[in-house]
């Protein structure tokens, strides 16, 4: 069935009431992309466009030209269906189209950024560049207050600032506009509207009066409606008798625990939409908005932005039933052992709170509408400090459990400078898991502090008096219990009071590797392995990178493991269908790539290379079957019981195996990783799954299994590993065509580097994207790949062979997961950082967890497993993982994109430097491609680094080391590389991003 979206005529201003249409700029039945203008109308105010952000076709009735519309009544509309060009009276629209109003011709808007999570809009506070000024990529042009900070706008727009700009004290909603930047100076301007509070939708919350006969209505604001994505595959609530819901909102509902039932809807005759399910899960500032106010005399002044998000947040607090749990503790030690170890007592504390914490893992937990808990092993705590202007600061001490004291220390004076002058980023003072106060130093002698939705536990600290200092924690009752703070309190005394225990050799990182390792914080080990008269405390099913890493672990530290695999050697798809034969088939046609660059440095004559298939065949089994072998030996050198066959679960503590020969057994085990990886994925089009078992359809599990290389290979699929072969095989002498259903292929890449490496990968084969693949038929030597292109028209590729390169899908339906309480999450088993499964003593990881399946991934996945298993909390962390693409050149990643890092709320900045400019890589020719490193702007630090050139494979580990090692950009900056490498690029990166960020620093 059709859906139909109503474009509707937004409100402005408060004064505003309705708007003339001005122009059309599509017609009926045209396609509409996000973002496109469709018409322009006239306000009170200004002309101005109308940008929509949903795709579809533009259909009517459209409101004539020059007709008058009130605010809130339909344009037109959008609809999903091609040739629907007017929708009939009676259909029924789904939802309003989000649409944005941005002055006609005004130029690219520069947006209030949205710069925390619940940041909602902000003030300008002053403007760094004058209509007129000419503007570069980069420069800042003004300073905004957030609910937290001031912030400085940056723009990555070349070009001149113009008007309307938005007044000094005004306050803009986030998304919108706050000037304008156009193409020439003669265009700049600051006449027309003036884009202030006016221009910014108020809320009108109001309590709703309750109607024992109605169903409670939620206050509906005036602004545009909250904008939610449903994520995941929840399925969609129940229809309600009696309350329509669009099927969006009854997935939205799903979503986010939110009973339709109750609801009022403001959909066309009274249907719910997603925005009335988004309402019913009100921000702070709705909560604080809709509690009864008492109405106070006097002349109130306006809030500043800080204050607002204090008092939202405050009264939010109220929705949490706290208690109050209070110890005396003597600090007397801990401050000695501070000051010994040259860190301030406020770091120490926060370290004591976050080793008492690894016992106690519940106090970091928090509350989540409806009836959900965060589980959180990462210590984010918040320490309030007093600014420079009185008011209260809370910056995020992160990563507590796992960095030394003096890592702490250099993270803490950092942000304390910042705090003070309220200068913090937003991923620097946004989503604490703990949080304490220290009013000690103001003599106070007793006090409680308030926790505010997303911690269960704030600790107050006040001053040293006859019995200690006392310590109060309140807490959230929902997550917490008195006994539970009763029993956090008397760790946290014990841990304060013999900082021996825990701190020698913390500060400066120093402590011996043994120490070290794998042990992440200091809490005494405790092993959650179940105890019991089990065959094997751990099993491990799967021996790929992921389980047997884990095993070796587990097995090192002298715990007896099981290992059972379905394949008689260790090293799963990485070593038999992955990594190592793609590898070594990549190895031979290097050789052959190589060879053009060999004229060009004056070496004639080897230009053509023959491919000896046999041997290319025979180098790579040699290399399979040795280092099976190898680790084999290994692996059984350590004592892991390995054993072939297939693992399944009988129940919560029996495994059952099923060997190639004999008679399935069973054992029992106290606790078991899950590392069983993911299979390739075959999509159901016509004739692909069919063709699989006359191998004229392959996948990357059978692919090795071809006589000699196809002369025509046809390639659905344009990920990483479809790249990696298209090019294999273009090398090898192979014509090849790549299809893509999506717009882009390589979209896990970073942005411009996959565009690059697109643009190369173009010149050798055919590229095929927004593909329709209808069927796949044949036998092998003579298949046929009937698709047809972007627009519509058909076509057969005619090819030896099919390589279906559409991904790998986790396969547990024969585990019995439901047997042992193990979740899933879509295909993949769902875990927390510590790769721990919804059944506590059931862990799982690699790539049947999901995420980034790599080999590496997976080995790290398995060492973290088996760390938590020994008691040593643990954590993968996906912002610091790595991975190459083994294209030519070769693409790879190093932690954060600059896009994912403002995701995360992290103030990012890159630079990036071309090959091209390289000594060494002139001298060999490998001149294509760049390299970036991307920074955090506020601490300096590397959090990312992306590679698109020869060589990546050996470079990345570069890159792994400055984002591992939380290298600063002067440490990069300051360090020597050797000349002539292409490792000289790194040092030359973080000198120039250095002098580009200490050029746009305010002073
Ligand atoms: C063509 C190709 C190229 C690749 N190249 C790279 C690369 O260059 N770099 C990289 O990092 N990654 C690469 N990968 C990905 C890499 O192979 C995987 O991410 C990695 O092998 C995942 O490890 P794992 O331990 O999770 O699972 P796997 O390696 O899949 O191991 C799982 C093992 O468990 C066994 N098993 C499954 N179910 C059971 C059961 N019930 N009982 C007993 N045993 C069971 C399987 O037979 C297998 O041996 C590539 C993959 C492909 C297909």
């Amino acid at each position: 069935m059709s859906q139909h979206y109503a474009i509707t005529m937004p409100q402005l201003s408060d004064t505003m009431t309705e708007g003339v249409v001005v122009t059309w700029e599509k017609q009926p039945g045209d396609k509409v992309e996000r973002g496109d203008i469709v018409a322009t109308v006239e306000t009170d105010k200004a002309i101005m466009d109308v940008e929509v952000f949903k795709a579809g076709y533009l259909a009517g009735p459209l409101a004539d030209v020059g007709a008058t519309i009130a605010v809130g009544a339909a344009l037109g509309y959008i609809t999903d269906t091609a040739g629907d060009v007017a929708i009939a009276a009676g259909e029924v629209v789904e939802e309003q189209a989000q649409t944005e109003m941005i002055p006609h011709h005004a130029g690219t808007p520069v947006v209030m950024p949205q710069l925390s999570d619940t940041m909602t809009e902000g003030v300008v506070v002053t403007w760094e560049k004058q209509p007129g000024d000419a503007i570069r990529r980069g420069d800042i042009v003004a300073t905004v207050e957030t609910d937290k900070a001031i912030m400085d706008v940056e723009v990555f727009q070349e070009g001149f600032l113009s008007g309307p700009i938005a007044d000094v004290g005004s306050v803009v909603e986030v998304g919108h506009p706050m000037a304008f930047i156009v193409d020439d100076a003669a265009k700049a301007n600051d006449t027309g509207v003036t884009i202030s509070a006016e221009h910014k939708v108020k809320d009108i919350h109001k309590v709703a009066p309750h109607a024992a006969d109605k169903p409670a209505t939620i206050p509906v604001p005036k602004a545009a409606p909250a904008q939610v994505a449903a994520a995941g595959n929840q399925p969609p609530v129940a229809r309600v008798p009696g309350r329509p819901a669009s099927p969006y909102a009854r997935k939205v509902a799903a979503q986010l625990g939110v009973n339709i039932a109750g609801l009022a809807g403001s959909g066309p005759a009274g249907v719910i939409v997603a925005a009335d399910v988004a309402r019913a899960r009100p921000s702070m500032q709705e909560v604080a908005h809709s509690l009864p106010q008492v109405d106070v005399p006097g002349q109130g002044r306006n809030m500043t932005s800080m204050e607002k998000a204090v008092s939202h947040a405050m009264t939010a607090s109220l929705t949490l039933p706290t208690f109050n749990v209070t110890v005396n503790i003597d600090t007397s030690k801990l401050t000695a052992a501070a000051k010994a170890n040259k860190v301030s007592v406020t770091v120490a504390i926060a370290k004591a709170c976050s080793v008492a914490m690894a016992k106690f893992p519940r106090m970091n937990w928090a509350y989540q509408p409806v009836d959900k808990l965060v589980e959180r092993a990462n210590h984010d705590f918040g320490v309030a400090v007093m600014s420079n202007d009185g008011g209260l600061v809370v910056p995020i001490l992160h990563g507590i459990e796992k960095k030394p004291l003096a890592a702490l220390q250099g993270d803490w004076t950092g942000l304390v400078e910042r705090a003070r002058v309220r200068k913090l980023a937003p991923a620097e003072y946004s989503n604490p898991t703990f949080t304490i106060s220290n009013m000690g130093m103001l003599g106070v002698s007793h006090f409680t502090a308030i926790p505010t939705p997303g911690i269960s536990a704030i600790l107050a600290i006040a001053a040293n008096g006859p019995q200690g200092t006392p310590f109060t924690i309140t807490g959230d009752h929902r997550v917490l219990n008195g006994a539970d703070v009763a029993l956090y309190l008397a760790t946290l005394k014990q841990t304060i009071e013999a900082p021996e225990n825990w701190i020698s050799g913390e500060a400066s990182g120093a402590r011996s590797e043994a120490a070290n390792a794998p042990a992440t914080h200091g809490a005494p080990a405790v092993s959650p392995i179940p105890e019991g008269n089990w065959d094997f405390p751990v099993v491990v099913v799967g021996g790929g990178p992921g389980g047997e890493d884990c095993a070796r672990d587990l097995a090192d530290h002298g715990i007896k493991v099981l290992m059972v695999n379905n394949e008689p050697f260790p090293g799963g798809e990485c070593l038999w269908r992955g990594c190592i034969p793609s590898k070594a088939w990549r190895a031979a046609a290097d050789v052959i790539r190589n060879r053009a660059h060999d004229a060009e440095m004056g070496v004639d004559g080897t230009n053509t290379p023959k491919l000896n298939w046999a041997q290319v065949e025979k180098h790579r089994r040699w290399v399979q079957t040795s280092r099976g072998e190898m680790a084999l030996k290994a692996d059984k050198g350590m004592k892991i019981d390995v054993r072939e066959g297939y693992g399944e679960f009988v129940d919560a503590h029996t495994l059952k195996i099923t060997p190639v020969e004999g008679e399935p057994y069973q054992v029992t085990f106290g606790a078991a990783v899950i590392a069983t990886g993911a299979p390739a994925f075959v999509p159901p089009i016509p004739g692909a799954r069919e063709n699989l078992a006359s191998g004229g359809v392959v996948t990357s599990d059978t692919i090795w299994n071809l006589a000699a290389p196809p002369k025509k290979l046809g390639i659905v699929g344009g990920g990483v590993i479809g790249v990696e072969m298209a090019q294999i095989f273009r090398d090898f002498g192979t014509e090849v065509l790549m299809l893509e259903r999506h717009e882009r292929i390589l979209a896990e890449i970073e942005e411009e580097i996959g565009k690059v490496l697109i643009a190369s990968l173009e010149k050798e084969i055919t590229v095929v994207t927004s593909a329709a693949i209808n069927e796949v038929s044949g036998k092998p030597g003579a298949m046929k790949l009937r698709y047809a292109n972007k627009e519509g028209i058909e076509s057969t590729f005619d090819c030896d062979v099919v390589l279906m390169a559409t991904g790998k899908r986790p396969d547990t339906s024969r585990l019995n997961l439901d047997k042992i309480g193990v979740a899933l999450d879509g295909a993949a088993i769902k875990v927390d950082a510590r790769c721990q499964t919804s059944a506590p003593h059931i862990y799982a990881v690699g790539d049947v967890i999901g995420g980034y399946m790599l080999a590496h991934t997976a080995a790290t996945q398995g060492r973290v497993a088996a760390d938590n298993l020994l008691g040593h909390a643990s954590e993968y962390d996906q912002d610091r993982d790595c991975g190459v693409t083994f294209s030519r050149p070769q693409a790879g990643f190093v932690g954060l994109s600059v896009a994912q890092a403002k995701a995360k709320g992290i103030d990012a900045v890159e630079a990036k430097m071309p090959m091209s400019i390289d000594a060494k890589a002139m001298i060999t020719g490998e001149t294509e491609g760049m390299i970036k490193l991307v920074a955090d702007k506020a601490s300096g630090r590397i959090i990312g680094v992306h590679y698109l050139a020869d060589h990546t494979d050996t470079l990345i580990g570069i890159g792994v080391m400055m984002v591992a090692g939380e290298m600063t950009l002067t440490q990069v900056a300051k360090a020597i590389f050797p000349h002539p490498t292409q490792t000289e690029l790194f040092g030359e990166l973080a000198r120039r991003l250095l002098n580009r960020l200490r050029r746009t620093a305010k002073k």
